[in-house]
């Protein structure tokens, strides 16, 4: 039998990591931040100043770039704790433009499918209901108005103690959603086969219910 996934995607902004932390620790799984393993990428092509045009290069990151993530959640970049140097407003902006590339997304998907092949797991990111892990138990796809999403992005970057307006994270939220949604391979796109959870006027607690209350329902009817 496969394993328990419980898969969570949907555009920037949405509450996804949040929320599947919280729904995680509810049910007792573990939980994989897929948009981390971008964000660690391009950290890396970054660092090592590579063309992203340049793929022979890219391969080679590709082959010897390690990404983990230890008990607390940390992202590791090749052994070093990069958890926040991964959100910066760079990261932020050059992101979607790396995770758009054939080959990073085909290494991040065996990475990923990689990492949920044993245990039970909730995973957000943008195709992971429709393309890492199509056979999951329980899909939902996070939504939020544009608004809405922008201004707890904000609020979480200033919270962190990154300077930045309210203007300039909804444009960094809607380029992002317009290049993740448009690109050839992968695009965000709802899976037909998910509940859909509009939060834009739910709270954290009530959206981690819902969904917790509807993964113990499924679980529930498929023991029967
Ligand atoms: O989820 P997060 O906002 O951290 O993701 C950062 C970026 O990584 C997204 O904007 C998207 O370009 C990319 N991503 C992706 N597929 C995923 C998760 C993230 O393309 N499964």
């Amino acid at each position: 039998m496969q394993n328990e996934i419980v898969t969570l995607d949907g555009p920037a902004g949405a509450g996804k990591s949040t929320v599947a932390k919280l729904v995680a620790k509810q049910l007792g799984f573990k939980y994989l931040d897929t948009g981390a393993t971008y964000r660690a990428t391009t950290l890396s092509i970054i660092k090592k100043m590579i063309s992203i045009e340049d793929k022979k290069s890219l391969i080679n990151l590709l082959d010897s770039i390690k990404i983990d993530f230890d008990i607390d959640g940390n992202v590791l970049l090749d052994n070093e704790r990069v958890t926040n140097d991964i959100r910066t407003k760079t990261i932020n902006s050059f992101v979607s433009q790396v995770s758009a590339l054939q080959v990073v997304r085909e290494y991040m998907v065996n990475l990923q499918r990689r990492i949920t092949e044993s245990g039970q797991y909730v995973v957000d990111g943008r195709d992971i209901g429709t393309v890492v892990l199509p056979n999951a138990f329980y899909k939902f796809y996070i939504d939020a108005d544009v608004n809405e999403r922008a201004r707890r992005r904000h609020e979480e970057e200033i919270s962190k103690g990154i300077k930045t307006t309210f203007e300039e994270v909804k444009k960094s939220v809607e380029d992002r959603d317009k290049y993740d949604s448009s690109r050839e391979i992968s695009p965000l796109t709802v899976p037909h086969d998910a509940d859909v959870i509009n939060t834009s006027i739910m709270s954290i607690q009530e959206v981690v219910t819902e969904i917790v209350l509807k993964v113990n329902y499924i679980k529930h009817k498929n023991i029967q």
